[in-house]
Order: structure tokens, then sequence, then C-alpha cells
């Protein structure tokens, strides 16, 4: 880094750059002018924002220590009636005669509080849901009011499942039952014919379109669901056969989660509107076209066709299936269907901010070299010295070759007994001032070697981050997935560290390494130097959608303190709901403890003590209260 550079003021633009918070923010996040991120949680109103560090001084006011998930009911809204917003634009720019209903998929965050929020808002543009198991549908059933929204029903379903929606038909819901496997007509035309209720029948396709990306399995002839088009045949023979074609009226698939290109999309829409054509031809009604969900979020903001991105954006990915759909429809003179799309993850990603503090911080002891070594300093040590005192910009590479050499003769000596410890300690604490004097001249390069180009984060500090990976963020666990992460205050300070997050689990998979960057991955996230005097927060962002259910408690780490907000149109805020996260005594409680036992048993360990002499009545008191008091905190770091 030039001098120049570094004696520049920093700004906040500085860090919108650095963080791509403009990117991916979608407009819901951004920095304010005194360095704090703020959310602006209302379509219409861009001029109405909250600031997240006063949000999170009012939760621990209230008494709420950090991990902390943080969710916009606003953005929920914000982001149903865009997408219908998306859609009518497409719908009238092309003259497309039908409609578009969109129906929330239940599993992508089950939780209350998201139905609830769905479902009410969803009343004004019929907003349905789609519930793939038994308990989505008994979910559903209870918040789904309005008539005219749909009501999907895939998975795999029992008698007792098709009763519950044959019922729900007949009150008046627009129930479909989408055919995942080709054995479920027979017991659905069973119970139809046994309840006397005709159901509103679908089809799941499986495609052979199969699309790049994480998740997306969903297509291609490997995929687990849906029929192929021969048991397609078999099934409109079936419902033929017994005078039931009327009831088949939907045309269902799925490409998968996620879908960052969107030639995959347009290809896939091309695929089944010509079944959806095949099946007007063989006299089936139809009328709804259902293609699910897959509708990526910009997770990095690069706006490309990596998976962690999309090459379209809402508007885009609207118009073209409108267009895509007209295009093969119109050839066949077919009636335009009502569209519905199954999206979850572009729903509801953006509600959820995960925020927690960093408790404490380590990094390399790179403090220089004393002057004056001791007398008995072994030759293999003051070798290592050497290639640090003559370290010079030509020959870095050679340095770099010397000095892995020399420590890995230097660990190997320490093993042997050779070294003693203090000895082992210097021999370390003279590597790290090569590689940090490396790292400082690789700088100056036009070309760097490859062996040197990511050298400076070998020397990067660990922050270490009061929340669970496996618990909070399960995608970053299982499968790399990249979440943008960031210091949501002091953003007009110039970060001056690298970093990677380690969690508060002791598990060594316990960490995040990997951060969104506009080229490919960072492999170090810059952050603050965390001052003693103050707290420093950071918060992890679009995590609405997936983590919430498939965490776990790994190290016993369990429910995050939840609250959400609504925000009101003069700027103000309430918080609507708090949800209590699991106490120590709730986590172990799940694995079989019981709480009431434990203190017993603990009671009678501490009463043998007082008789073995070792602690006094008075001190097995307070260890009892201090027992107690830990089965009812948080089992989270708590200040
Ligand atoms: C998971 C799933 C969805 C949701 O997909 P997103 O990519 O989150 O929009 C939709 N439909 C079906 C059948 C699914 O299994």
């Amino acid at each position: 880094m030039n001098l120049k550079h570094t004696m520049e003021r920093w700004t906040v633009e500085d860090s919108s750059d650095l963080y791509q918070i403009r990117e991916w923010g979608s407009g819901y996040f951004s920095i304010s002018e005194t360095g704090d991120v703020v959310v602006t949680p209302l379509r219409d109103r861009k001029d109405v924002s909250v600031n997240l560090p006063e949000i999170i001084s009012g939760i621990r006011a209230r008494g709420y220590d950090m991990p902390m998930l943080l969710r916009f009911e606003d953005i929920l809204d914000s982001q149903i009636i865009q997408i219908h917003e998306s859609f009518r634009t497409a719908i009238s720019k092309f003259d497309y005669k039908g409609e578009f209903k969109g129906v929330y998929p239940i599993k992508v965050n089950q939780q209350k509080q998201v139905i609830e929020t769905i479902t009410r808002i969803g009343k004004f543009y019929h907003h349905g849901l789609e519930a793939g198991s038994k308990a989505e549908l008994i979910a559903a059933l209870s918040f789904l009011d309005d008539k005219e929204a749909c009501l999907v029903c895939n998975g795999y379903k029992d008698r007792e499942f098709i009763d519950l929606g044959l019922y729900a038909c007949k009150m008046g819901f627009k129930c479909f039952f989408v055919l995942e496997m080709p054995g479920e007509l027979d017991l659905i035309l069973e119970r139809s014919k046994e309840l006397g209720i005709k159901p509103l029948l679908g089809v799941r396709l499986k495609l052979s379109t199969q699309a790049g990306g994480h998740w997306t399995e969903s297509g291609g002839d490997r995929s687990i669901f849906g029929l192929t088009i021969s048991q397609i045949i078999a099934a409109i023979e079936k419902l033929k056969r017994c005078n039931m074609l009327d009831c088949l009226q939907l045309l269902h698939y799925h490409l998968g989660s996620q879908i960052p290109n969107i030639r995959d999309i347009r290809a896939s829409i091309q695929e089944a509107c010509r079944v959806y054509a095949g099946l007007v031809l063989e006299g089936a009604p139809m009328g709804y076209f259902d293609l699910g969900g897959g509708m990526a979020v910009d997770y990095d903001g690069s706006h490309t066709n990596y998976m962690n991105s999309r090459n379209y954006t809402l508007d885009e990915y609207c118009a073209d299936v409108i267009e895509a759909i007209m295009e093969i429809l119109n050839e066949h003179d077919i009636a335009h269907p009502t569209i519905i799309t199954e999206s979850g993850r572009a729903t509801v990603a953006y509600y959820s901010v995960l925020l927690f503090n960093i408790f404490d911080t380590s990094s390399i002891d790179t403090d220089s070299v004393p002057g004056e070594l001791p007398e008995d300093t072994p030759d293999i040590i003051l070798n290592m010295l050497e290639v640090l005192k003559s370290l010079t910009i030509r020959n870095l590479q050679e340095c770099y070759n010397d000095a892995l050499y020399y420590r890995d003769e230097i660990r190997q000596m320490f093993k042997v007994g050779d070294l003693t410890m203090r000895q082992r300690a210097l021999g370390d604490k003279i590597f790290w001032n090569i590689i940090q004097a490396l790292s400082d001249n690789v700088k100056h390069l036009k070309v760097v070697p490859k062996d040197l180009i990511d050298i400076d984060t070998a020397l990067c500090d660990t922050y270490y981050a009061n929340f669970s990976v496996f618990q909070s963020l399960p995608d970053s666990w299982a499968i790399g997935y990249l979440f943008p992460v960031m210091p949501v205050h002091r953003l007009d300070e110039r970060p001056s560290r690298n970093a990677i997050l380690a969690d508060i689990t002791c598990d060594s998979d316990g960490k995040i390494d990997h951060f969104i960057d506009k080229q490919g991955v960072r492999r170090a996230l810059s952050l603050h130097t965390v001052k003693e005097d103050e707290d420093y927060y950071l918060g992890v962002f679009l995590v609405g959608a997936y983590q919430e259910t498939l965490g776990d408690l790994h190290n016993l780490m369990g429910d995050t303190n939840v609250v959400s907000i609504r925000v009101h149109e003069d700027g103000t805020y309430s918080f609507v709901k708090e949800i209590e996260g699991d106490t120590v005594a709730d986590v172990l409680s799940y694995v079989e403890y019981e709480p009431k036992t434990m203190t017993k048993q603990f009671r009678a360990t501490a009463e043998q003590a007082i008789r073995e002499n070792l602690i006094t009545p008075q001190e097995r008191r307070e260890i009892m209260s201090m027992y107690e008091e830990g089965l009812r905190g948080y089992p989270y770091f708590e200040q």
C-alpha cells in the first residue's frame, strides 16, 4: 500500500465498495453517513430507514444477549408486493391474457410469523401457500383464508393427507394435489370416490432440462421427483377411464433452488410448455402452469451466473417467464394459463439478519525479533534469521522457500527433543517476521509469484464470534455457501485487520473463512481492531431462507434470541415479537437430560464435598445457585 493511499481519509463510500453492500443489499441495506448499517424496508418509502446499531442497543437494554436474529416483517411485505408488481408489469407489457398467482413454499422458512405475514399481505394479491408435507398442509389450512389463493400440495401423500386436502376442496379452497409419483393417483381416486369429493389435480413433470447451480438435483432424468412423460400419459389414460380428466388442471415442475442462469429457466419453461400443450391436446382442461421455485438471490452482488449470484433481476425474470410461455403456447393457439411460481428463497432471504459480537481476537506474533539472541541459539535458528536479514524485493520466492524449509526443520528438531520450547518459539517468531516482510514486499510487485499471491491471508487474525455456524448458518458449514458478512458500525473508519471468523463451538469446522468478493471468493474479511471498551458487532445478511430449521444443536448451542421489527412511516419502529432463545436447560432437555434430576444429583455431589471438608455449607449454597443460574442462562457467550 502506498503512503498516500493510507493517508487518505476512509469514507463510508469506501466501505460500501469494500463490502459490496449496494450490490447485494437490493435497496434494503446500506450505510449511513455516520458509518452505520441502515435498513430501508418499505417499498414505497425509500426515505424511511432504521439504524442497526441503535436497534442493537435497544435490544441489549431490554436484556437480550447476542447472538440475535433480527427480522424485518416489512421486508417480507415488500418482497411479496415486488414479485406481484413485476409480474403485473410484464403481463401488461406483453399483453398476456392470464394472471399471476404466487404460492409461498412453507419449507423455506416455516416460522409461524412468516406464514402469518405472507398470508396477510398475500391476500391483496391472492398469494397462496405450497405444502410439501402433512404438517405443512395443516399449518397452511389454519392461516390461508383467501379462497382465490392457491394451495399447492406437493410431496408424498398418504390417506390422511389426501382426506384433509379433499375436505379443503369441499370447503372452497383451491387445493391442488400434485402427483409426485405414479402410485399416488390410485389412492386419490379411491378417497375421492369414498368421500364424494372431486379433487383438483396437477402433475409434476420430471424435466430433462438440468440447470447449473447448487441445489439443482430436482431437474434432470435422475431427479427423484415427478413423472416422466410416459407416466403422465398413463395417468391421463387412467383419468379418462374413470371419467375424471376434467380434474387435471395444473402442470408443475421444479428445476431446483437458486438457479443462477436465466437461460436454464427459459429452457425449462420451453420444455414444460410443450408438455402443457400436450395435456391440453389430450383434452385436460388445464389452466394453471406452476413453474416451481428457483428464482435466485444475489448473495455476492456480482450479478453473474456464479452459484452465489444470478444473472437476472426480478423484472427480467418475470418478463422472461411471460415471454417464454407465450412463445410456445401461442404457437399452439392455447389459452394463456394462470402462472404460479413457488419462489421461496427470493421471498424470504432478505428478511432476517444474524447479529453477533466479537468476544476475542488473536493475531499471529509478528513483533520484531530481539536484537540480541541468547548465546546458545542453535545454528538452524540463526540461519532462519539470516533469511529475514537478507530479504529484498529481488529474492522473495527464494526467501519464502528457505523460510518454509527452516520452519519444517525446526519443528522436526523440536519433536525429537533437540530444541527447547523457547527456541521453538523464537523460530516461529522469525518465521512470521519473514512472512510479514514477504507480504509487505509483494504489494510492490507487478507480477506476483504464484506461491505468494495469498501470502497476506496466512497472516490474518482470528476473530472469535459469538454464534454457532451449525445452528445459525448451516448452509455455510454444510455446503460452503457464502452469505454477505460485515461490521454494522464504524464504517467511516478504515478496517485495518484481515480476519477469519471462528464461531463459539469448539469444532474446527465452526468457522467462516470464505467471503464474498466481486471476483470469486475472498479468503479473509477486512475488519476493524476491537476496542477495549466497546463491543464490535457484525451482521450476516440474507439469512431468511433455509437457515433457521436446518440448524442443529452442535455443542449444545440452541436457538438464538429473535426479535421482529415493524418500521413505521415516521421512521420509528416497534419490536413486534420477541422470542427468547433456548436456555441451557432447554438444549439439555432436547438430548434427554432432565434439569431437575441433574440439579438433585449435583446437590448430592456438593453435599458429599462438604462431608469431605472440601467446601463449606455456605460455599455449597453459592455453588448451587451458580449451577441453577447456569441452567437458566443462554448457552452462548454472555457478557
Ligand atoms: C424447495 C422448493 C421450492 C422453493 O424453491 P426456492 O428456490 O426457494 O424458490 C419450490 N417448490 C418446490 C417443489 C420445492 O421443493
